[in-house]
């Protein structure tokens, strides 16, 4: 289902997997991420060119991880991302792919990095700013003109994030807390929001640091409406075990 955000940004929505953004410019459209399938992209690709005649130009990948960036092989146009994008990217081999129960297939690498922000118009203006934290590469995008922030997984809504292995709070924190802020948040995963869902990640992010100093217990969460009202419990379990290992 499309979702329409403003008049030029759509949101695809499917559950829980990754959010895909259609950004519509006046000669073509920019897709924010692609998803994990390859199947799925091309179904991604055909609500494209159900919503407009206009050409993908271009794709922009918020971080490295494979539900964000593996459909980038459905799209011929060039790949922008991070420096740091590219570089895991090109160490996922076939062991990564049997990981994941997939079969290898080539990826589609980034073919533009950038290191703090790369700017695109096509009448938009569209920014796409490294943000770390979630991972050392996370990037958002902003689009000034229409009020909207995508964000990637630096923001979650609706459920738990995943706070992965090279996740880093302090980074994290700094990112959020330097977020524009915008009136239309479209988050990695679940439902298109407002800037409230920057403050809520920043509260969420702040318990979990106070939780491992000691400062807080988990029963204090247990009664905390940012996280009880999300989806996927399981997932602060692991995030946690990913954080002291
Ligand atoms: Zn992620």
């Amino acid at each position: 289902m499309v979702k329409k955000i403003t008049e030029s940004v759509y949101v695809i929505e499917h559950e829980e997997a990754a959010n895909n953004v259609i950004i519509i410019g006046k000669k073509g459209v920019v897709l924010v991420d692609t998803s994990l399938f390859p199947e799925k992209a091309k179904s991604i690709a055909k609500f494209i060119r159900d919503l407009t005649m206009k050409p993908v130009e271009l794709v922009f990948n918020t971080h490295y991880h494979p539900d964000h960036t593996f459909g980038n092989t459905a799209f011929d146009c060039p790949v922008v991302a991070h420096i740091l994008t590219r570089e895991k990217m090109e160490k996922f081999d076939n062991s990564y792919f049997e990981e994941l129960g997939l079969d290898y297939f080539e990826l589609h690498l980034p073919d533009i990095i950038f290191e703090d922000e790369f700017d695109y118009e096509d009448n938009l203006k569209i920014q796409f700013i490294h943000g770390p934290g979630h991972t050392p590469d996370s990037s958002y995008v902003y689009i000034p003109q229409e009020n909207v922030l995508i964000t990637g997984d630096t923001v979650i809504n609706s459920m738990h994030p995943e706070i992965v292995q090279d996740s880093n709070l302090s980074i994290w924190m700094k990112t959020l807390e330097a977020l524009p802020k915008a009136k239309y948040v479209i988050p990695g995963h679940g439902e298109p929001g407002d800037y409230s869902s920057v403050k809520d990640m920043i509260d969420y992010i702040d318990k979990i640091r106070k939780l491992l100093a000691g400062e807080l217990s988990a029963n204090q969460l247990d009664s905390d409406p940012n996280f009880t009202q999300r989806q996927h419990m399981e997932l602060l379990e692991w995030s946690i075990k990913n954080l002291i290992s």
